[in-house]
């Protein structure tokens, strides 16, 4: 059997299913196999199970650096699954389980690519690193972790994430604004005596489709258009009131080049001409519900895509940017202002799916495009970043 195939296997079959994690299980049995490779390597347990892998290949002679970072942690599998999915079955060339795209497939083609960097440490000047990191799919508490710890910052990252080998040089962000309709409560016997809150959140959302409009008249050549949903309503408090209250929480997605600031100055106007178009309302943010964070994106004319294109051209690959809906670890490696890409084997249809699986050849693909992206820009290809 080919060698990513069985890494990513051994990968598979340690559950690290967030919550709770426990991706230390996956870092020490990956550690092993680095150290068995003559890999440098380290553990940081910044939690009980909760830990970040960080490994390393120096060249003989100086140079840049790149690290390859992805996570070790998966969602959960929900139902319905063909085949167990920690089993890791290979069957015609399919390995099927959770993780086997998002995002242990990536590791283990990175893993696998370091291996051959370290098999011949003339070949090539400066370093490649590795971190795999936990917590992505909550929190990213791994990759923040990893760059508050780290003392010496790689020149540029690459992201593994099922992309199919697409190289994704920017991807959206989210903000979730909790909005708050007051009206005024009365008997529900006497609703000529109250504001209903409720009815005040229908006004409000009737008037969704203009807001929605301005929001979507932007788009960015990659990610596509911002998006605006509501997502969540809370109100009223007993049957025989007229409610004083509504809560509507909205999905707001950002796209490069997008603030935050200016966004909730969007809603704010909004919600003024929501308040002066009706009678006896207000509408307030109230809170911001957790989200993933902020977009962003590495300039397409940045040296680091130019050589990352090198490398899969090289090799016979796509070379088109394109952009990821969802966030991931690059925000955190962006907002320390380090340049990034997100590239990885495996399909982002099966991203959090049932049935999650990879083929094996594109495995082999993966290990030889983070090979090729590595060796390009480590040889100076793009210019000077
Ligand atoms: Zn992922």
């Amino acid at each position: 059997m080919s060698d990513v195939a069985e890494l990513l296997q051994r990968l598979v079959r340690i559950d690290t299913r967030n919550p709770p994690g426990n991706e230390i299980e996956a870092a020490r049995m990956l550690g092993g196999w680095l150290g068995d490779r003559g890999i440098a390597w380290s553990i940081d347990e910044f939690a009980p199970g909760r830990a970040n892998l960080f490994a390393e290949v120096r060249a003989t002679k100086p140079g840049r650096s790149i690290m390859f970072n992805t996570h070790t942690d998966v969602v959960p599998t929900g139902n319905d699954w063909t085949h167990d999915p920690f089993s890791a079955t290979l069957i015609d060339g399919v390995i099927w389980g959770r993780g086997a795209a998002d995002s242990k497939g990536s590791l283990a083609a990175m893993a696998i690519a370091l291996a051959r960097f370290a098999a011949r440490r003339d070949t090539f000047s400066g370093a490649v690193q590795l971190t795999a990191v936990a917590d992505e799919e909550a929190h990213s508490r791994g990759a923040k972790r990893f760059l508050e710890q780290v003392q010496q910052r790689p020149d540029a990252v690459i992201v593994g994430e099922p992309t199919d080998l697409r190289l994704m040089a920017a991807h959206k962000g989210s903000l979730r604004p909790v909005i708050e309709i007051i009206g005024r409560a009365s008997h529900a016997a006497l609703p000529q005596h109250g504001v209903n809150a409720i009815e005040g959140a229908s006004k409000l959302l009737s008037s969704l489709d203009g807001l929605r409009e301005k929001v979507q008249a932007k788009a960015h050549p990659l990610v596509g258009s911002p998006t605006i949903v509501p997502v969540l309503i809370q109100g009223g408090e007993a049957p025989n009131m007229v409610p004083n209250r509504c809560r509507v929480t909205f999905d707001r997605r950002l796209v490069p080049g997008e603030t935050e600031d200016a966004v909730i100055a969007q809603f704010k106007t909004w919600l003024e001409a929501f308040e002066s178009s009706t009678e006896g309302y207000t509408a307030r943010i109230v809170d911001l519900a957790p989200s993933t964070g902020g977009p962003s994106e590495t300039l397409p004319d940045h040296p680091f895509v130019i050589a990352c294109q090198a490398g899969l051209a090289e090799i016979g690959l796509p070379t088109a940017l394109s952009g990821l809906v969802v966030n991931c670890d690059m925000s955190s490696f962006r907002a320390a202002g380090i340049p990034a890409v997100v590239c990885g084997p495996g399909s982002p249809d099966v991203m959090h799916a049932r049935d999650e699986h990879i083929t094996v050849a594109a495995l082999e693909r993966g290990v030889d495009a983070y090979e090729s992206m590595a060796r390009q820009w480590l040889a100076g290809v793009g210019g000077v970043a």
